[in-house]
C-alpha cells in the first residue's frame, strides 16, 4: 500500500459478503482468538475488534469456543463447522507447550552479514574447510543452503546465504531461524553503508551479535577505528565498557576464527538454546530448489523434534512423506536433530526458504492443513497500517509506533530523526527501526514487515519490486515533500495513541419487515427486533445482502406511535433514521453505542 500523504481514512467498516460466498471453515471446539484468526486468514486485530462489538474483551492467546467462533466467522465470510480430532493435532502442534524437563542443548544457527565485499563468504568457507574430522570419513562439502561444523566438541550451524536481504526476508516470512547475527566488518575499510543496514536488520530482530573484524593480515588493517565506528552506532565493545563481542579474524590466514566460534559457543550457552528432540518435528525451510533428477529439494533446520525418513510434512503449502534425507556432506541419514540442516527429498512442490514446517500424522492431515494454508495464501499477515497500529496500541499489544525512514540525504534523515524523537511522550513513542538516505527498497520492505512497522520517505521514491513487496506484504509507506507534513502525522498517531477513542458496543440486530412513508418527514422501517436490543440513542449500521450501504444515528424510535428509549429482542418497532430514507425489505440494522475506551 502505497500512499502519496494520505489523509486519515476512517470508516473502517467490517468485512460482509453475501451468504451465497460462506465458505466452510474447520473450528476446533476450542481455539484461541490468535489460531481462528490465522484460519480465517484475518489480522488479529480485527477479529478482536469484531469480538468487542459482540461485547467480549479478549486478547490474542485467550481461548474462546466453538459457539463464539461460529458466530464470528460469517462477518468473515466463512460458515464454521467443528473440526475433525486429527486435523485440530496437526494446526495445534506448533503451539505445543514445551514440557522444560524435556529440553536439551541444541547447537546455535549462526547467520552472517556485513558490507559486500567485507569477507563474509570468505569467512564462511574458511570455516568450513575446518571440518577435518567429517572429511576424513570420506564426505564431499554440499552446497545446501546451511551447514554444521563441530568447534570444541560442540556443533554450530551456519547459514550459508550472507546477507541480510536473506535474513530479513525469511523472517518477514515469520521464521526466526537465526540465534546470533555474526556482523562482518573488514579492518582496512570500516563500517559501510551495508554494515549500517544490517545492524538495523540484527537489532530489529532481537538477536544477539558478535562483530567479527576482518582483514586482519592486512597491512592497513584499523581495528580501533572499526571500534570507534561502531561505538557511533551504538554498539560499544566490551574492552570499552560495552557488550558488544569483537573478535579480530582473517578470513584469508584463518587467524581468530577459533575465537570467533568460541565467542560463538560462549554467546549460545546464554541464550540457554533448548528445544525437545523427542516429539514430532517442527523447523524451517532455508533453502529450496528443484533437482532435475530428484525433483523438489528443501533444506530444512529443525528447530524442535527429530525428523525422520518415514514422516510425513508439510511445509508453507507443499507436503509430502519425506524419502531420503541428505547431510551437509552429501550422505544419506535416516534422521535430524534440532539445528542439524538436512536436504528433504519428497515434498510434491517447492516451498520457499522462510516456509515453517511440520511433521503430521498421516497423509490427508497433511492435505488438509496445506488446503487450509492455502485459504490463508494472499491473506496479508505480516504487514499494518498507521490506523491499525492506533487500534494495536489501544488494545495494550504495542506502545511503539516502528517506522523506517527512507529521505533523499543524510540530512533530512538526521533531521527527521531528531524531530521524531522530540514527539515522544512517556505513553507512546517512535521507535526508529531504521533510517537511511536513498530510495525505499525491497530491503525495507522485508524489514518493515517483520518489524511491523510503517515505512515514510521524505523526496524519496520506490526502488523497483519495493511497490510489489509492500502490497504483498502489506506494509504502508507514506511518501511526503514535506517535512512537517510527515511530523504532523506521525503526532497525530501518537496522540491518538493515548487519547482515549470511542469503541463500538453492539446492541442487537433487527431485520426491517416493512418501510412506511411519512410525506415530507421521510421514511419509516418498521422493524422486528432478531436479537439484543435496540436503542433510541444508538448508532444504525445498515446492510443489504450483507453490503453495508447506511451508516449513522437514529432519529426515532416508536412502538405503536409511543416515543420508546429501547426495545428488546423479539418485538416490533418503527425506526427513522438521519439523513437516510431508503429502506428495503429484509435490510439488516445492526444497533450500536460508541463507548470512550479506557
Ligand atoms: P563478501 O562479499 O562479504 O562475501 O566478501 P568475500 O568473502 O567475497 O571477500 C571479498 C574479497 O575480500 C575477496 O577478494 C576475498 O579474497 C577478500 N578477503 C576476504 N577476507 C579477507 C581477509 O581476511 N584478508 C584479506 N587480505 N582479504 C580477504
Amino acid at each position: 500500500m502505497v500512499k502519496q500523504q494520505t489523509t486519515d481514512e476512517s470508516g473502517e467498516a467490517a468485512p460482509r459478503r453475501p451468504a451465497a460466498k460462506y465458505r466452510q471453515l474447520k473450528v476446533p471446539q476450542t481455539v484461541t482468538v490468535g489460531a481462528l484468526a490465522e484460519l480465517m486468514g484475518v489480522s488479529t486485530i480485527e477479529l478482536i475488534k469484531q469480538l468487542m462489538r459482540g461485547g467480549i474483551m479478549a486478547n490474542v492467546t485467550q481461548g474462546i469456543d466453538f459457539d463464539t467462533a461460529a458466530a464470528l466467522a460469517p462477518i468473515f465470510g466463512f460458515r464454521a463447522v467443528p473440526v475433525e480430532p486429527s486435523a485440530v493435532k496437526a494446526v495445534n502442534v506448533s503451539s505445543d507447550e514445551e514440557d522444560p524437563s524435556l529440553l536439551q542443548p541444541r547447537p546455535p544457527v549462526v547467520a552472517i552479514l556485513g558490507h559486500v565485499d567485507h569477507g563474509k563468504t570468505t569467512i564462511l568457507d574458511a570455516i568450513r574447510t575446518t571440518r577435518v574430522a567429517e572429511r576424513e570419513v570420506g564426505g564431499i562439502t554440499q552446497h545446501i543452503g546451511a551447514y554444521q561444523t563441530t568447534h570444541n566438541g560442540k556443533k554450530i550451524t551456519f547459514l550459508d546465504t550472507p546477507g541480510h536481504e536473506a535474513f530479513t526476508a525469511m523472517r518477514a516470512r515469520g521464521a526466526q531461524v537465526t540465534d546470533i547475527a555474526v556482523l562482518v566488518v573488514a579492518a582496512d575499510d570500516g563500517i559501510m553503508p551495508q554494515t549500517v543496514e544490517a545492524i538495523a536488520h540484527i537489532k530489529a530482530a532481537n538477536v544477539p551479535i558478535i562483530v567479527a573484524i576482518n582483514k586482519m593480515d592486512l597491512p592497513d588493517a584499523d581495528p580501533d577505528k572499526v571500534k570507534r565506528q561502531l561505538s557511533e552506532q551504538d554498539m560499544l565493545i566490551e574492552e570499552w565498557g560495552g557488550e558488544v563481542i569483537a573478535v579480530p579474524v582473517s578470513g584469508k590466514t584463518g587467524d581468530g576464527l577459533g575465537d570467533l566460534m568460541e565467542n560463538m559457543l560462549i554467546v549460545a550457552e546464554v541464550a540457554e538454546l533448548r528445544a525437545n528432540p523427542d516429539r514430532t518435528a517442527t523447523g524451517v525451510v532455508v533453502e529450496a530448489k528443484l533437482d532435475k533428477t530428484r525433483g523438489p529439494a528443501a533444506t530444512v533446520l529443525v528447530k524442535s523434534g527429530t525428523l525422520a525418513v518415514g514422516d510425513h510434512i508439510v511445509a508453507g503449502t507443499t507436503r509430502g512423506k519425506v524419502k531420503a534425507l541428505i547431510n551437509d556432506l552429501g550422505k544419506r541419514v535416516k534422521q535430524a536433530e534440532p539445528s542439524m540442516p538436512v536436504e528433504v527429498l519428497g515434498l510434491n512442490q517447492l516451498p520457499q526458504a522462510g516456509d515453517a514446517f511440520l511433521v503430521v500424522e498421516n497423509e490427508r492431515t497433511g492435505r488438509l492443513l496445506v488446503e487450509q494454508r492455502q485459504r490463508e495464501e494472499g491473506a496479508p499477515r505480516t504487514g499494518v497500517t498507521l490506523e491499525e497500529m492506533v487500534t494495536q496500541i489501544r488494545m495494550g499489544e504495542v506502545k511503539d509506533l516502528p517506522v523506517v525512514i527512507k529521505a533523499d540525504v543524510q540530512g533530512s534523515v538526521e533531521a527527521i530523526r531528531d524531530s521524531l524523537v522530540q514527539l515522544n511522550t512517556e505513553k507512546s513513542q517512535v521507535s526508529i527501526i531504521h533510517s537511511a538516505s536513498g530510495a525505499v527498497t525491497e530491503g525495507d520492505v522485508f524489514l518493515a514487515s517483520a518489524s511491523h512497522a510503517i515505512i515514510l520517505g521524505f523526496n524519496t521514491r520506490l526502488e523497483v519490486g519495493a511497490r510489489q513487496a509492500a502490497e504483498q506484504a502489506r506494509v504502508e509507506i507514506r511518501l511526503y515533500n514535506v517535512i512537517y507534513n510527515l511530523l504532523e502525522d506521525v503526532q497525530s498517531t501518537l496522540e491518538g495513541l493515548i487519547e482515549p477513542t470511542a469503541v463500538e458496543v453492539v446492541e442487537g440486530h433487527a431485520t426491517v419487515r416493512a418501510v412506511f412513508s411519512q410525506g415530507n418527514r421521510g421514511k419509516v422501517a418498521g422493524l422486528y427486533v432478531n436479537d439484543g436490543r435496540v436503542v433510541r440513542n444508538g448508532m444504525a449500521r445498515l446492510s443489504r445482502n450483507g453490503q453495508v450501504i447506511h451508516e449513522g444515528p437514529i432519529a426515532s424510535l416508536r412502538h405503536f406511535k409511543e416515543n420508546v428509549r429501547e426495545m428488546g429482542a423479539q418485538t416490533e418497532c418503527g425506526m427513522a433514521l438521519e439523513g437516510f430514507n431508503d429502506f428495503e425489505e429484509e435490510d439488516v440494522i445492526e444497533v450500536y453505542r460508541l463507548e470512550r475506551s479506557k
